[in-house]
């Protein structure tokens, strides 16, 4: 695979300050694909300083530049989309269509609607006998995660170009390749130098140098709740505002009077997705006691037949990690019903689609984030139970409700500790607002509301 070995910092590929690399590994075959460089604090405190100075220019560009510099980018991730879902696939291992239609697909809307609220959002309100102004936050550092490379680059990125912030980003050491892609369709795009600026390298070296950095006003970080309450809170130490995205554990609530089928085999669907490496799956099912062996029979079948349709998972880490988990399962007297620890190939850090019946809520499967193509089936009696059991964990990112009656559903859904709710399958909208309550994140992504976490206020009195 192509790879750039050097760091993109005020509008050109720049070798860097020292000679550690990362290795980049297919998932699926266990092969090195490339290197990139391993950054450290003199890269990131030049890409700093790169966009520091870029940052009065643009900032002060209208808002219809901006927007046409974001269309523009759009545009090129338009025309280069199957060699973005190429690289995904080799680097992250998800398979080819998903990789089109997901890795690749949901940045292009994503970038398209940011084009559009640059040039459609108040950047200036009259309240009462003042003038509110809404201006760029500033020097942006992000930090983002190997799950969806692309997508959560474009998350952060798009809303801080759209605001007149600058910007520094660290990704996942995972994936480096989609990022360097992304760093070339911003330069095709035409973003002046110095506004968005690239560093590959070690979350606790690089990472955490541009958290550190006293030249970065935002840190936007997508990742673990681990590492996100570490940033926070040397982001806080600073005074600097901090945006955080988590971990999740979210349920999916079938009602009784819902259609159990499709709930189930949707719901089984949305943690197969991306080999379970979704922080928003609803990885906890949650059925009525009266409905609660057609459920697990109808998600055992589902699991089943992904089969072999199911990639990797990302790196050699989680494939252990994961497997753990579902040894852990067992030993805390769960049953398997599809799946299972074993690898189901030698080669390759494949996981085989996994359920598991008669789990109980305190356990630690229906407790902590596996990261992994596992789902967990647990009864509740009635509806209060199941509210007890669905805001039962430290998290509160995502969620589904299924009723026959969307009122119904509606009405669960608002008694929900979570960000974000699925009524009967819905639709991913990317104006919707995302992100966490409880420890999966603060602050929110996509659409206006996400543009609003790169903006602070200005008042002017008459
Ligand atoms: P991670 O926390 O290990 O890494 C995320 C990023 O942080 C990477 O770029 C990493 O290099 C960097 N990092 C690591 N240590 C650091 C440090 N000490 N200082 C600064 N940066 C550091 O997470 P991961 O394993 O890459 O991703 C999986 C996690 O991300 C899951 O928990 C998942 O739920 C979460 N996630 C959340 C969302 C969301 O929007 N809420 C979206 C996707 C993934």
């Amino acid at each position: 695979m192509k790879a750039h070995d050097g760091m993109y910092i005020d509008g050109a590929w720049r070798p860097a300050a020292g000679r550690d690399t990362i290795a980049v590994v297919n998932p699926a075959d266990e092969q090195v694909i490339a290197e990139v460089p391993a950054g450290g604090a003199e890269d990131v405190d030049a890409a700093v300083r790169a966009a520091r100075a870029a940052l009065p220019a643009w900032a002060a560009t209208a808002p219809a530049e901006r927007a046409a510099r974001i269309a523009a980018l759009r545009d090129v991730l338009v025309a280069r989309k199957d060699e973005i879902a190429e690289t995904v696939t080799a680097e992250l291992g998800a398979p080819l269509p998903f990789s089109q239609a997901v890795h690749a697909g949901v940045p292009i809307l994503v970038a398209g609607s940011y084009a559009e609220l640059a040039a459609s959002y108040a950047f200036e309100e009259k309240v009462g006998n003042s003038t509110v102004y809404a201006e760029p936050v500033g020097v942006v550092g992000a930090i983002t995660p190997w799950n969806y490379p692309l997508h959560q680059i474009v998350a952060k990125v798009a809303p801080a170009l759209a605001a007149g912030c600058t910007i520094v980003l660290k990704p996942a050491e995972d994936t480096p390749l989609t990022a360097q892609l992304f760093a070339e369709a911003v330069h095709e795009a035409g973003v002046p130098a110095g506004v968005f600026n690239l560093v590959t390298g070690l979350g606790p070296v690089a990472g955490q140098a541009l958290a550190e950095h006293e030249g970065v006003d935002l840190v936007s970080f997508t990742g673990s709740t681990a590492v996100g309450r570490k940033t926070g809170a040397t982001a806080g130490a600073a005074v600097k505002r901090v945006a955080l995205e988590l971990g999740g554990k979210s349920a999916n609530v079938i009602l009784p009077s819902a259609d159990l089928a499709k709930a189930v085999g949707v719901g089984v669907a949305n943690v197969m997705g991306n080999s379970g490496q979704t922080c928003s799956a609803w990885t906890r099912m949650l059925v009525h006691t009266s409905q609660y062996d057609e459920a697990v029979a109808l998600a055992a079948e589902a699991a089943a037949k992904y089969g072999d349709r199911i990639g990797p998972l990302v790196n050699a880490k989680q494939h252990a990690r994961v497997r753990g988990y579902i040894e852990k399962g067992v030993a805390q007297g769960a049953r398997l019903v599809a799946g299972g620890p074993e690898a189901p190939r030698e080669q390759g850090y494949f996981v085989s689609p996994t359920v598991f019946a008669d789990v109980t809520p305190e356990m630690t499967i229906a407790q902590e984030e596996i990261f992994g193509p596992v789902v967990s089936l647990i009864r509740y009696e009635d509806e209060d139970d199941a509210l007890r059991i669905a805001n039962g964990t430290v998290y509160g990112l995502a969620g589904a409700v299924w009723a026959g009656d969307e009122a119904e559903a509606v009405a669960f859904a608002r008694r929900m500790d979570t960000g974000q709710v699925d009524i009967n399958g819905g639709r991913f909208n990317p104006l919707a607002p995302f992100g966490g309550y409880k420890q999966s994140g603060v602050g929110r992504e996509l659409g206006s509301h996400g543009l609003a976490e790169y903006l602070q206020t200005k008042s002017l009195q008459f």
